[in-house]
């Protein structure tokens, strides 16, 4: 039979492996998770238009509010999202690209409302039946031929 003190360096010993283990397996957690979020957000990056379309039509079923998604409702709240996109620029002057002197929380801010206009544009396109992506790509077309690059 085991003494006290033998059961107390045992039950120590193993408790030391479990922490240890534990605290490896959480790692590994750790990063599975981080890499599964940066797989995430390459994947946000790379979203296409229609992706953005089918998430606003079912936010907007989800609430059922498709009933407000009016053309012109639309129309009116993008103006309204490019106001408060202008709003950030105004009375900073001249802005350098890239925005070296911007604080990280104007930049977030300004993410979010580039975003809503982004969100209102492609609503507003669905609700009008427009298929934005094709129409764009048209539209660069028949601006190149407008514009003829120099070179060429
Ligand atoms: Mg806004």
């Amino acid at each position: 039979m085991k003494g006290a003190s033998s059961l107390a360096t045992e039950l120590d010993s193993t408790l030391k492996f479990y922490i240890k283990n534990s605290r490896h397996m959480e790692g590994l957690e750790n990063k599975q998770q981080a890499a599964e979020m940066e797989k995430e957000e390459k994947k946000e990056a790379d979203i296409s238009l229609k992706e953005l379309s089918r998430r606003l039509q079912d936010f907007a079923d989800e609430r059922d509010w498709e009933q407000y998604h009016s053309p012109r409702n639309l129309l009116l709240a993008m103006v309204g999202e490019v106001g408060e996109l202008s709003e950030i620029f105004m009375w900073r002057g001249e802005v350098p690209k890239g925005l070296p002197n911007w604080e990280e929380a104007d930049k977030e801010h300004l993410g979010e409302e580039l975003s809503d206009v982004l969100l209102y544009l492609i609503r507003l396109s669905d609700m009008c039946g427009i298929d934005l992506g094709d129409a764009a790509t048209k539209k660069i077309v028949k601006n190149a031929v407008k514009y003829p690059a120099k070179n060429n």
